[in-house]
């Protein structure tokens, strides 16, 4: 049976660039039907991203999901193309009162699986990976030593502070959390953000999943006046109830919860305020970033349902 295949083997410690690109022309070979992919952009060094549509792709609504926009972040990858494989070979299983194909026909579920993969093959493999000499003579002049816990992309830049809602420079290339000089200076967030302003106008993007890692936690906070309030409020409280994941303190940092200042550039922020879309951003694990791989069948157990559980949310309250 179809359902038996597994495509996307979840016992690999680093989900690579290379091994997504493997698995999507896979998933699309197995099932033609429901998975279809784009190339959005490609990143400064060249690696392309996706956006992975599982679902009917004309559809009048559409769910945006959000992977590994920080490099050791790379497990939020795997879980995503683990959920397309699920939710793409149960066509028939029922959430809530609905079968998955019936909620994919109404509303398709876009996946940029990884939205930074040259910091992910920085984050697994070290700089050595970055294939542009420019590129990679500078990163190693603003960085030394290992580069297993790398966020940034190439340029050094966190991705997740280079949109223009509430965009400020923090920090210097090669330092934790640098914004980049300025809003979407980056190949990357140019491409998210034009992916984005693309699904509002043409696909009815209803809201939004972002998947980092860690802290077991759900941010879903979202000022009271603000239209995509009711809607995140929501989203919120099904995550919570689905994964066991608690709330997060609000006001705090939303990336991996270490640091405690302000978010500038944020792309949930982004997307709630700058494009009034509802979102959650789902911090998975509990072991610091890149987390072990023994972790991922609980991740897996609390995850597996929920954003097509959040798609059906989000077409019943169109
Ligand atoms: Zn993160």
């Amino acid at each position: 049976m179809q359902e038996n295949r597994n495509i996307v083997s979840a016992y690999q410690k680093k989900y690579s660039y290379e091994k997504l690109n493997r698995d999507l022309v896979l998933l699309c070979g197995a099932y033609p039907e429901q998975i279809h992919y784009e190339i959005i952009g490609r990143s400064e060094d060249d690696r392309k991203i996706y956006d992975v549509i599982l679902g009917n792709p004309e559809a009048q609504s559409c769910v945006l999901v959000v992977a590994a926009i920080h490099g050791r972040e790379y497990m939020t990858s795997l879980l995503c193309m683990k959920q397309i494989e699920y939710y793409a070979s149960h066509p028939r299983k029922m959430e809530g009162c609905r079968r998955i194909t019936d909620i994919l026909e109404e509303i398709a579920i876009h996946y940029i699986p990884m939205a930074n993969p040259d910091g992910v093959a920085i984050s697994q493999f070290g700089t050595g990976q970055v294939c542009n000499q420019g590129l990679r003579r500078n990163l190693e002049n603003i960085h030394e030593g290992k580069t297993t816990r790398w966020k940034a992309n190439a340029r050094g830049v966190d991705l997740n502070r280079n949109f223009p809602y509430h965009f400020y420079v923090s920090g210097n290339a090669g330092e934790e959390g640098y914004s980049g000089a300025e809003a979407v200076s980056e190949r990357e967030s140019k491409a998210l953000f034009q992916r984005i302003a693309f699904l509002e106008e043409m696909r009815g993007l209803q809201g939004a999943v972002h998947y980092h890692a860690m802290g077991n936690e759900i941010f879903g906070e979202c000022r009271k006046d603000a239209e995509a309030y009711e809607k995140t409020r929501l989203m919120s409280v099904l995550a919570q109830k689905i994964t066991g994941y608690s709330a997060a303190e609000p006001d705090f940092e939303e990336d991996c919860g270490e640091d405690a200042h302000s978010n500038n550039g944020n792309l949930r922020e982004q997307m709630l305020y700058g494009n009034k879309i509802p979102g959650i951003t789902v911090e998975i694990g509990k072991y610091p970033c890149p987390g072990p791989i023994l972790e991922f069948p609980r991740i897996w157990r609390k995850n597996r349902e929920l954003v097509i559980q959040e798609a059906g949310l989000l077409l019943e309250c169109r």
